[in-house]
């Protein structure tokens, strides 16, 4: 039993350990100890449980044992991978000297060892760690208060493994947009912000991790120092002009990029934020909505990036899933996207080549941001070697053009900036086998230098040198049995019979051997050129890898010299792999070019929805292509489509929405025709997903989106409403939508498509003159419905219900039953006729009740006896107060 004062003793290592783990709080301590990196206490107990690997002990802490697990460093790489998927954040800490050095120091001494990298979901960049078509991003969020009840928020997203920087800005109301379309895997923020109850729902909804850090890092008085620091410049001005959150949010972001990457240094664009391409505001709900780039569940497959994407490099992959996610919104720069696009459609010999070509390119854009943090290998230069060869391949292919568009052209011009040498250079050098890490040397090809070659000579060709002086030395002193041998003492010596051995002791052999040992029956000489052979031989593998790194380094720096027109031609292989990729695409699924102007027009021709479609030709179904018009010279047009369940609505509410983001995104269309006045603002309220997480109720869901709707839109946005009104009770929800849709009309005045299943709205368009009726033909055949999914001019006559309910599989008599309840209640009360209520109906009132008998005040009170909070969803409470209102 160790005493109290051993037991509270602390190891200096273990002081050293704790010093390390208390400046990296909130991470998981990878210690480094010879070939495996050790946690210890609370963190070998949540890495052997997320990993599965065995807890040990070693030594004790305060009289209790230390609990410890290990990795071994060559796995690292594999076991990290899994920390960070679940969310983990890990410190790295390396052995600084060679353990020798600390012995040298004294028995104490601990080896010298420091945090190199502080490895964050956000923040990484092995190959193995990245999804290669996903954008990698982190993303800050600075506040800058304008008033007391006024806040602008300053953004900055930064992908390390390919060095993109972007900034923007916006308020409150817009965050949850921008955090959904820039789709960071990290956020980072101040604490104040990170406890802050009113925005607290904002970091849990985001699909990211979410880092508060210290408000040092947010401080906005330095940032511009902070920010043109790191950039190396005297000012920051020269990037552009930007607002007080926005510097706040970059200098974060480069702070955290110092922060975690502690002494490398990521090569990092200056931060961009480009006017011209100011994009379509879409909020979280309607990207969610649309599942644009991952569906409702959160795959990819099924979501319209799924359906659209015909690209074949991962930087293609990248790129097309940030243009789905910001349409454009002016008109010049979306119809230079659609001439690049349109090229391709035209000329399909230079697509299929320039696409075949594309295919062996690598994803240099993260191998050179490795190269940049010297986290590189062989095969890193390899992919710059492979990359570079495609870009002036392409570079060529494309000069022999005449009429190039004008993307294109800029394009080119950027394929023909990087050093033509480089790729020379590095298939000169590289071997066509690589080892991943440069530590494992062999990755440099035989006869690229001299001095290698022979070092590795020396090193692989000993056996056969020692041999040939075997020969030699036999044939010297002509004794045929003498014998070249290696032990650990004397390294290697001449062995020969001890009869023999006396005349090597004498002159002339004597000058060559120099006598060693004499056994019985045997004696043992050295040679000079046996120690010199022994010395080089031993040093050679050494020198052969200190001779490749340093090949390494140079090729390294070669590229790095030339990095600036690397990233710019490696941009530009994104590029023309997008609109390469949208041709194919426009030709498979007979897509056509939108015309994008400045007009308020939607006239979309045979519109199809190109996931449905995609589903229904899977299983060998037609899709029915339908029309849309909502154009408008002063004011947007409105569509209230009505029919029944099953019909189509939902999905041609959310096709011509599609139509506009894949039309502004620079993509054709699948219509026949389409002529859209860009839009500036999408938004819809389609589905009726609960929001159980947030303990919303499917009404308060959409009592909240369509709130936001009628606030914000303006005369440019498009808007799709789908069964507004449905979640309450029936008058509720008529009087809700038709007050809705006279707002959309009066005050947003913009172009809208309106899905309900209250016939009744059908009858404003008498008054509204800017609202048609549209509806899903359906036909009957031997009683049951058949779904035409086709959109004509008019008004469902009825809703089909019972029918689809039939469909569904609703057991025969309930089906029955229903039909006659319905029979009755459709002859009996005639009051509530459609024409009553729209003459009652001024102008943005609620529909009056069919009045109401005077309640009996106990019966009020005997529904609230009734009712047991405790045991209510915040939906039923919700439903029960709306009938207590009614009952009043
Ligand atoms: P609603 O919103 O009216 O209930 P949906 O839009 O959800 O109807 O459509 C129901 C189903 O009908 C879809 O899943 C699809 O299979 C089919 N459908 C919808 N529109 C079309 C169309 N234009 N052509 C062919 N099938 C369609």
């Amino acid at each position: 039993v160790p005493s109290p004062g051993e037991a509270l003793k602390v190891t200096p290592m273990m002081e050293q350990y704790l010093e390390i783990k208390a400046a990296n709080p909130g991470a998981l301590l990878f210690y480094r100890m010879g070939d495996f990196y050790e946690l210890f206490f609370g963190d070998a107990e949540i890495a052997s449980r997320a990993l599965g690997i065995v807890l040990t002990k070693r030594g004790k802490h305060q009289g209790d044992d230390i609990p410890m697990c290990g990795v071994p460093v060559v796995r690292a790489e594999e076991y990290l991978h899994r920390l960070i998927a679940l969310g983990h954040r890990v410190a790295v800490c390396e052995q600084q000297e060679d353990p020798a050095e600390a012995k040298k120091r004294g028995g104490k001494s601990v080896v010298k060892r420091g945090v190199i990298r502080l490895v964050t979901p956000g923040t990484i960049t092995e190959e193995g760690l990245l999804e290669p078509a996903r954008a990698n991003l982190f993303m800050t969020v600075a506040r800058a208060r304008v008033s007391d009840s006024e806040a602008r928020f300053g953004l900055a997203f930064l992908d390390i493994s390919t060095g993109l920087f972007g900034i923007g800005e916006c308020d409150r109301q817009g965050l949850a947009a921008e955090i959904a379309r820039i789709d960071p895997r990290e956020i980072v923020v101040a604490e104040a912000l990170y406890e802050d109850e009113g925005l607290a729902h904002l970091w849990r909804e985001s699909r990211a991790a979410v880092t508060p850090v210290g408000r040092d890092v947010f401080d906005g008085a330095s940032a511009e120092r902070r920010l043109a620091a790191f950039y190396g410049v005297a000012t920051v001005d020269g990037f552009g002009s930007f607002s007080r959150a926005e510097l706040a949010a970059a200098a974060a972001a480069v702070a955290y990029v110092e922060r975690t990457q502690i002494g490398a240094r990521p090569a990092l664009e200056p931060p961009r934020r480009d006017a011209a391409l100011s994009h379509m505001a879409i909020d979280a709900a309607t990207r969610a909505n649309l599942e644009l780039t991952r569906t409702l569940g959160g795959e990819r497959a099924g979501s319209v990036l799924d359906a659209i994407d015909r690209t074949v490099t991962a930087g293609g992959g990248r790129l097309i899933a940030a243009w789905l996610s910001s349409p454009l919104t002016d008109p010049a720069t979306i119809a230079r996207r659609h001439d690049a696009v349109g090229w391709f459609c035209d000329d399909l010999a230079a697509r299929t080549e320039l696409r075949s070509r594309l295919k062996a390119a690598p994803d240099m854009a993260r191998a050179l941001a490795r190269l940049t943090l010297d986290r590189g290998g062989p095969r890193d230069l390899a992919a710059m070697q492979a990359g570079l060869e495609v870009v002036a391949a392409l570079q060529a292919r494309l000069a022999r053009e005449a009429a190039l568009p004008a993307l294109l052209i800029e394009a080119a011009e950027a394929l023909a900036r990087p050093d033509s040498g480089i790729a020379a250079g590095l298939a000169a050098a590289l071997d066509d086998e690589l080892p991943l890490m440069k530590r494992d040397g062999g990755f440099v090809r035989a006869g690229c230098d001299a001095d290698l070659d022979e070092t590795r000579a020396l090193r692989d060709e000993s056996r056969r040198v020692i041999a040939s002086l075997q020969a030699r030395y036999a044939e010297e002193s002509g004794v045929r049995q003498l014998k070249v041998k290696h032990n650990n003492v004397l390294g290697y010596f001449v062995e020969v019979p001890q009869a023999a051995g006396e005349a090597f002791l004498k002159a002339p052999l004597r000058e060559t051997y120099v006598h060693r040992q004499t056994m019985a029956g045997a004696m043992r000489f050295s040679t000079a050129e046996l120690s010199d052979l022994e010395s080089r031989i031993a040093s050679a593998a050494d020198r052969a890898l200190a001779k490749e790194l340093a090949i390494f380094d140079a090729l390294a720096a070669r590229v790095l010299a030339d990095q600036a027109a690397i990233r710019a031609a490696t941009e530009a292989l994104a590029l023309l792999d997008v609109v390469s990729a949208l041709a194919t695409l426009a030709d498979e699924e007979n897509h056509v070019r939108p015309l994008v102007d400045a007009s308020l027009a939607f006239a979309v021709e045979g519109g199809r929805h190109p996931v449905v479609e995609r589903a229904l030709k899977r299983e060998g179904k037609p899709f029915v292509a339908n029309d849309c018009d909502l154009s408008g010279s002063d004011a947007g047009h409105i569509w209230l489509l009505t029919g029944p369940n099953m019909a189509g609505k939902s999905t041609f509410l959310r096709q011509n929405a599609l139509i506009a983001v894949l039309a502004q995104m620079g993509a054709f269309v699948p219509a026949r025709r389409a002529h859209i006045g860009a839009v500036d603002c999408l938004f819809s309220r389609v589905g009726a997903a609960d929001d159980l997480a947030r303990g919303r109720s499917t009404f308060m869901v959409e009592m909240v989106e369509t709130a936001a709707i009628l606030n914000q839109a303006g005369p440019r946005a498009l808007v799709i409403l789908d069964e507004i009104g449905r979640g309450t009770a029936t008058f509720d929800g008529l009087s809700i939508a038709w007050a809705a849709i006279e707002n959309l009309s009066a005050v947003n005045r913009c172009r809208s498509l309106f899905a309900t299943h209250y016939h009744e709205l059908t009858q404003l368009a008498k008054t509204l003159p800017r609202l048609a009726n549209a509806t899903m033909r359906v036909t009957e055949w031997q009683g049951d419905v058949v779904f035409l999914h086709e959109v004509a001019p008019g008004a469902a006559d009825r809703s089909y219900g019972i029918q689809v309910a039939k469909l569904a599989g609703m057991p025969a008599p309930v089906v029955e039953r229903a039909r006659k309840i319905l029979a009755e209640l459709e002859s009996a009360d005639r009051t509530k006729t459609p024409a009553r209520l729209i003459d009652d109906l001024p102008l943005f009132a609620v529909a009056p009740r069919p009045a109401p008998a005077a309640p009996r005040r106990d019966e009020v009170a005997e529904a609230l006896d009734g009712l047991d909070p405790d045991d209510m969803t915040p939906r039923q409470a919700l439903e029960a107060l709306f009938e207590l209102k009614a009952r009043r």
